[in-house]
């Protein structure tokens, strides 16, 4: 499946599965992934994506999408319509139909029952805080529930009750009769269903109360036949819980948990509650801003599909918990756009250069290759005019040491056609360069120059026949490795003003001209691009995804 079998990680969980195969613990593998769909998916959930999807295609089995969808109050169908599509831009298909654990409410509240008819659950009218404060923690035993002994015709009809929308919200709840003593806080009596008077997206009124994630979600495994239900560690403590409703119901499957380490990245945040903050407070655009960890945001940043499971290959699965550095992620778009990127000539922040010895209204073809390593990819046609533009940083007054760029006297490559030496520099009322006198030789179309130097190679475009484009220079989101780890100070405090710097006079090699949007390219000398949606009929817009070099590496030494 991946391209990059040399950098693949170690991942636990495949060794576990070829043992459960090994010894005939399962013949079939069938996983699954659970989204919420109360925000967009992230680069963690890439991580869980690549693994469970993954880990079917390694095993010739099969993994589901379901959408974990107990919670109506914070969740919409606009998540729901941006998780399919996200996973399938990855690369990835479930099997059969899209699955909503709302699909199974109707299941749940029958096993809800089971549990009643057996003694193993109660209505309880314990308030929130109540409830809390009978719970306990880690050096205290909880407290049995006054409400505890009810008897099973009595909750019989409490939880119908509440199933018919006679209590208000949090007037009571369904819990499971297990222990209060239990050194397991997770085993204490935990709610199994409470009430919600809330429209859910899936089954609009039908419902007024709503099982509880624990409740839901290792039934819905077994009832989906999943032989490997794959979550992060936190719900490692839940593990106890998820075990007693298979061992306490009659299931058809005995699916088991194994968790793993989510991921963390530097320089960013995962967590779909502070991405939606950014969102919810305007201090991004949208959730597919190309400054935000999340796919739609990646994918709109130019990131492809293959450069996000490569990187999830790299970082392993294990049970650590870690900081991946950023580098990593962007190292691994460089090197697909690196091989795979067409190469082009923009010029971000124009300087004009004006060929003092070459005709107005001439022009000629040079002819470059698309990729300097890949002839398959063929060759492209700029067009030179006497009217050039050159990068204003490509022009040094006073150059420092070394400069191998434009300065006055100096003689330059312009990258695959002629080489030009700056005769005079126009500078405008405020002492700003804005224009450069040059020359150009004409005996150097494919040629060294004869009895001098060429200093450098330098990019530029025809200033009569070229695109305007509008250039976002975009960077890492926040200046901090940890936003999220200081005590006193909010993560958003930690925002990279130069996050997003727009350019607006770029301009791009005429070839470039009606671009689809998400074509990426390498800008000769600037870095890797793609175009956004934005672009229009005058003007293409264009994000940069990642420079041609890590400049936060030094940084964080
Ligand atoms: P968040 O904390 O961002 O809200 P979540 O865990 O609540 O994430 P879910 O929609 O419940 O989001 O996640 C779906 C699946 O993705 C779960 O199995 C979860 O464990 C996994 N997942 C979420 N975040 C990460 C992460 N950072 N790394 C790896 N897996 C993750
Ligand atoms: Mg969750």
């Amino acid at each position: 499946m991946s391209n990059n079998e040399t950098t693949k990680a170690s991942n636990f969980i495949h060794q576990m599965i070829e043992d459960d195969l090994a010894n005939g613990v399962h013949s079939k593998i069938v996983t699954r992934f659970p989204p919420e769909p109360n925000g967009y998916l992230h680069i963690g959930h890439a991580k869980s994506i690549c693994l469970n999807f993954g880990t079917a295609e390694k095993f010739n089995g099969v993994c589901n999408l379901r959408f974990d969808d107990t919670n109506p109050e914070k969740e919409e169908q606009e998540y729901v319509d941006a998780i399919k599509s996200d996973v399938s831009w990855l690369g990835f298909k479930w099997d059969g139909d899209i699955r909503y654990t709302s699909d199974y409410f109707q299941q749940l509240f029958d096993w809800a029952v089971h549990l009643i008819k057996a003694g193993k659950a109660y209505v309880c009218d314990l308030t929130p805080e109540e409830a809390r404060e009978y719970r306990g923690n880690f050096t205290t035993p909880g407290k049995d529930s006054p409400y505890r002994d009810r008897t099973v015709e009595e909750n019989l009809e409490l939880f119908e009750k509440m199933r018919a929308g006679e209590f208000a919200e949090g007037a009571c709840a369904l819990r499971a009769k297990i222990d209060m003593q239990s050194p397991s806080m997770i085993l204490r009596d935990p709610m199994l269903y409470r009430i919600l008077h809330k429209s859910h997206h899936q089954t609009g009124d039908k419902w007024c109360i709503y099982p509880i994630y624990d409740f839901a979600h290792g039934q819905s495994d077994a009832i989906e036949g999943i032989t490997h239900s794959l979550c992060t560690l936190e719900f490692e403590e839940h593990r106890p819980l998820y075990d007693w409703f298979i061992e306490n119901l009659p299931v058809p499957a005995q699916p088991k948990q194994t968790e793993f380490a989510r991921l963390n990245i530097n320089y960013t945040v995962t967590s779909k509650r502070k991405l939606k903050q950014l969102v919810d407070e305007s201090i991004v655009a949208d959730w597919n801003d190309p400054r935000m960890p999340t796919i739609s945001g990646l994918r709109r940043r130019g990131y492809t599909p293959i450069s996000i499971r490569n990187f999830c290959d790299s970082i392993g699965v294990t049970r650590s918990n870690s900081t991946v550095d950023m580098g990593m992620l962007e190292a691994a778009i460089r090197e697909d756009l690196d091989k795979n990127a067409p190469r082009a000539m923009v010029v971000t922040q124009p300087l004009k250069v004006t060929i003092t010895n070459y005709d107005e209204g001439e022009e000629e073809w040079f002819e470059l290759p698309v990729h300097p390593k890949d002839e398959s990819m063929g060759m492209r046609k700029v067009p030179f005019t006497r009217n050039l533009l050159v990068e204003q940083e490509d022009f040094a007054e006073v150059p420092p040491r070394k400069w191998k760029r434009l300065t006055q006297g100096v003689a330059v490559r312009l990258r695959g056609s002629y080489v030009i030496t700056c005769e005079e520099v126009i500078k405008d009322a405020d002492g700003n360069v804005v224009e450069l006198k040059c020359t150009y030789d004409p005996a150097t179309k494919g040629e060294n120059p004869v009895g001098y130097k060429a200093k450098g190679v330098i990019h530029w475009v025809s200033a009569d026949n070229s695109v305007p484009c509008e250039v976002r220079m975009y960077d890492r989101l926040f200046t901090e490795e940890n936003p999220d780890g200081d005590k006193e100070r909010d993560f958003k405090e930690f925002i990279n003003p130069e996050s997003l710097v727009t350019l607006n006079d770029a301009r791009a090699e005429i070839g470039m001209k009606g671009t689809d949007v998400e074509s990426r390219f390498q800008f000769e000398r600037t870095g890797y691009f793609c175009v956004d949606p934005d672009t229009s009929d005058d003007k293409l817009v264009f994000n940069r995804t990642v420079g041609l070099r890590d400049s936060w590496a030094k940084m964080q030494k």
